[in-house]
């Protein structure tokens, strides 16, 4: 396969590091665990990005997941120049804003009363914040590998044993900020409970990703989710759920409902802002009126609820509303590729997994090197995965079969020049 020449997007890369740092918003972004340069694209529709020498790609990272309608998506795209035109934003409360949150509320019957943010990071933060308020406890439990945004308190890796000394995974956060972080391995509830019952009226929640997104994708663990729920009501512990990847993804509402799982609180991202910023939380109003200024939980914003971002929203929901056998679609499209991708000879020792849930999925060798071969064999097929096998890809409602058995092909090509 001829190499595509990428000279305006490299020159472009390369000016953006003179100003940005390391040429990147977000570090992913610069293909940090593949090596070499990333890919910048000027537009997308459907389901393809262009990169800025006019080389299309089929996308399925989407927007780190946010663009599950496909990327420039003319209903969305229409109510956002309609809304541009009454102002940007004004700092109260907006006409919009009461539709998303009904919307919202609506597709997630325990989601009483919700708070708007500006990202998912934000709406975790906040969420423990309104727990550990409400329960009046310091203490929270997160899983090993969940990824639940960049609150300081919450970039724990644990050490080894329960409950021993968290190291953090960044430099600049201080130890003591991570005291009240217990971090235990998804999938143990014994170990679940001993812990609860050790910190006994000590710990306000325990956080967990439904479906993991952000250590590749982690597939439903039903009965540990229900024991978990089962537990944290014995002890008395909020659970909440941070959907913002899973939520409005596999159905037109929470992975939790689906699951008959209902949790004290839920995060949400992503999806609901229809590719712009946003975040948000919610449960009950027995919960949320804690906040402020109902209750002595503080939280603010200066553009939480910007009306073009509701909109945007609303505008996605209802197409994925209308448009709800794309769901169906997605997921199946997702089974075929993946089903067909493990078909394949594979060299045992390459080690390959591939994880997938729903419209998620996620491939990791053995050696991560073997990833990067074989990232950069597709990106000349002009096929673009998550630049990392720890992201998860993404199916969109604008994929087709055809692109789906494309990219079945690009895959057997780049595996074979590994
Ligand atoms: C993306 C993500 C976040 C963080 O959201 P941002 O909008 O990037 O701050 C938190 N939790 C999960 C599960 C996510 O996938």
């Amino acid at each position: 396969m001829a190499k595509r020449k990428l000279k305006n997007t490299q020159r472009l890369f390369f000016e953006a590091k003179n100003y940005l740092v390391g040429g990147v918003n977000s570090p992913v972004r610069s293909f940090c665990s593949l090596g070499g340069e990333p890919v910048l694209f000027k537009e997308g529709k459907g389901a393809y990005l262009v990169d800025y020498d006019n080389h299309r790609y089929l996308d399925y990272s989407l927007g780190w997941g946010a663009m599950i309608l496909g990327h420039a998506y003319p209903g969305v795209i229409r109510q956002i120049k309609k809304s541009l035109s009454a102002g940007l934003g004004f700092g109260a409360t907006h006409r919009s804003e009461v539709d998303l949150a009904k919307a919202i509320c609506r597709a997630i019957p325990f989601v009483e009363n919700l708070r708007f943010v500006n990202s998912g990071t934000e709406a975790v933060m906040s969420a423990l914040r309104l727990a550990r308020g409400y329960k009046r406890r310091d203490k929270i439990i997160k899983f090993t590998n969940s990824y639940h945004g960049h609150a300081d308190f919450l970039l724990a890796r644990a050490g080894s044993g329960l409950a021993s000394l968290n190291i953090p995974t960044s430099a600049g956060v201080p130890r003591a900020f991570l005291k009240d972080t217990l971090v235990l391995p998804f999938g143990d509830a014994q170990l679940l409970e001993v812990t609860l019952r050790r910190f006994k009226h000590e710990i306000a929640a325990v956080l967990v990703e439904p479906v993991g997104g952000n250590y590749g994708v982690l597939p439903l663990d039903q009965e540990f989710l229900q024991e978990t729920r089962k537990l944290t009501k014995k002890y008395s512990v909020f659970l909440i759920f941070d959907e913002v990847i899973t939520g409005f993804r596999f159905r037109f509402g929470s992975l939790g409902d689906s699951q008959g799982i209902t949790p004290d609180l839920v995060c949400l991202g992503k999806i609901i802002g229809g590719g712009l910023p946003i975040g948000a939380y919610g449960g009950s109003k027995e919960i949320m009126q804690n906040l402020a200024p109902l209750g002595k939980v503080y939280q603010a914003s200066t553009f939480a609820g910007n009306p073009i971002v509701m909109n945007a929203g609303i505008a996605t929901l209802e197409a994925l509303k209308k448009e709800s056998s794309g769901y169906q679609r997605s997921i199946a499209l997702t089974s075929r590729l993946v089903y067909a991708m493990r078909k394949l000879e594979i060299p045992a020792d390459l080690g390959l997994k591939i994880d997938f849930y729903g419209n998620m999925f996620s491939l990791r060798f053995k050696e991560r090197r073997h990833f990067a071969e074989l990232y950069r064999g597709l990106l000349k097929t002009g096929v673009y995965f998550a630049p990392s096998d720890f992201e998860s890809n993404f199916v969109s409602f604008a994929h087709t079969q055809e692109q789906i058995d494309k990219t079945i092909v690009a895959f057997k090509h780049a595996l074979t020049d590994l």
